[in-house]
């Protein structure tokens, strides 16, 4: 349940997608994985092109047109399923360095 002032809840469920420990999640990717094709969707991996693409499309995963990154059913999943998790992360940057 979320909070009227809007504020996301945390809880495990979200832990474990965002940190790609889902079991539901990873069986899901396992399946899209096997197919041909790309570019892929970045939360299940659904091919979005190639010979894999109509199959996909077939199981709800077409490419959500708002954002190309993502599918449809994952997106439809993240906006009913608000919430989030504090998960520990890494950012990598290169700095380049340039002569005046
Ligand atoms: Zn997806």
């Amino acid at each position: 349940m979320q909070p009227a002032d809007g504020t996301p809840v945390a809880n495990p469920g979200w832990r474990d997608v965002l940190l790609g420990t889902d079991p539901a999640l990873r069986k899901y990717w396992r399946i899209m994985r096997r197919m041909p094709g790309g570019p892929r969707c970045h939360l299940c991996s659904a091919p979005f092109a190639g010979v894999g693409a109509p199959l996909a499309r077939l199981m709800g995963s077409p490419r959500w047109h708002k954002n190309p990154n993502y599918c449809r059913r994952c997106f439809a999943i993240l906006d009913k399923e608000r919430g989030g998790a504090e998960v520990e992360c890494r950012m990598y940057s290169w700095i380049r360095l340039t002569k005046p």
